[in-house]
């Protein structure tokens, strides 16, 4: 590996499955600290220890809303800074809005949306303070292309890219970049609920994408050159009509 990442700290919710895992091994093994946040204590534990010595375990519940608040002090002591902060934890519900679970649709808009937004005001003021920093989102296809199959997690999304661009505004001149990755769907356990015959028709038509590969646009987007603005990447499957 080429340690692009070599004297950063990069701090990753939901760092124990799926695309955040990968991120924080990828992250890791280009010679950045990686602080991975979640609530899944014993496999964040043994994941951690398995990426190795780069890799920092925090536990955090983040529908915690003092554990969120807390988390930047936790961030400094363990990896000693903060220059890369990846909102990247979610959920996903699908499935015809009449039939749904309104109480289960809450969990998932206060992880999506209100514990992503409280991370980033938790360590905002660290980055503008230090006049450098990224903030990423992982939001999805679905936060720019109305998905019919999941309208509400749809709505997560389209409000990640709201705060996304007016952040990425705001912040600018203290020297914070913000930026999203919106992959098509991933190859995660994410995807477990998802009904068999769209399973089916995504496999056949190829729009299946593995981890790494949006592990690899996050590599890309945190490696632009200081000075240039971390644009959004939509990684586009072969379907959005899924
Ligand atoms: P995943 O289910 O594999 O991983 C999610 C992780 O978040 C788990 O480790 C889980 O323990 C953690 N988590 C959940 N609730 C938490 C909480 N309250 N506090 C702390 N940690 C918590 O999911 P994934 O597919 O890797 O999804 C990551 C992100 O990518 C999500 O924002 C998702 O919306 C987005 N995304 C996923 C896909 C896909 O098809 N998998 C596509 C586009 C975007």
């Amino acid at each position: 590996m080429a340690e692009r990442m070599k004297g950063k700290v990069a701090a990753i919710t939901g760092a124990a499955s799926g695309i955040g895992l990968e991120c924080a091994r990828l992250l890791a093994a280009e010679g950045a600290k990686v602080v991975m946040i979640d609530r899944a204590e014993d496999r964040l534990r043994a994941l951690c220890a398995g990426i190795g010595p780069n890799a920092l375990p925090l536990v955090v519940d983040l529908l915690d809303g003092p554990q969120v608040s807390g988390m930047l002090p936790r961030i400094l002591d363990l990896a000693g800074g903060l220059d890369v902060f990846h909102a990247n934890a979610g959920a996903y519900i699908g499935g015809p809005v009449a039939e749904g679970d309104p109480d289960a649709w809450d969990r998932m808009l206060n992880l999506n949306i209100n514990a992503a937004f409280r991370s980033v005001h938790a360590v905002l003021p660290h980055l503008i303070a230090q006049k450098s920093g990224d903030i990423l989102f992982t939001s999805s296809i679905a936060g720019v292309v109305p998905v019919v199959w999941e309208p509400i997690y749809t709505a997560s999304k389209f409000a990640v890219q709201a705060f996304v661009h007016s952040t990425r505004r705001q912040v600018a001149p203290h020297g914070v970049r913000v930026g999203a990755v919106l992959p098509g769907p991933v190859v995660t356990a994410l995807l477990d609920d998802w009904p068999k015959a769209k399973m089916e028709e995504a496999l056949a038509n190829g729009s299946l994408m593995q981890p790494i590969e949006v592990a690899e646009a996050v590599l890309f987007m945190l490696t632009r050159p200081k000075g240039v603005t971390i644009r959004d990447l939509v990684i586009l499957p072969n379907s959005v009509d899924l």
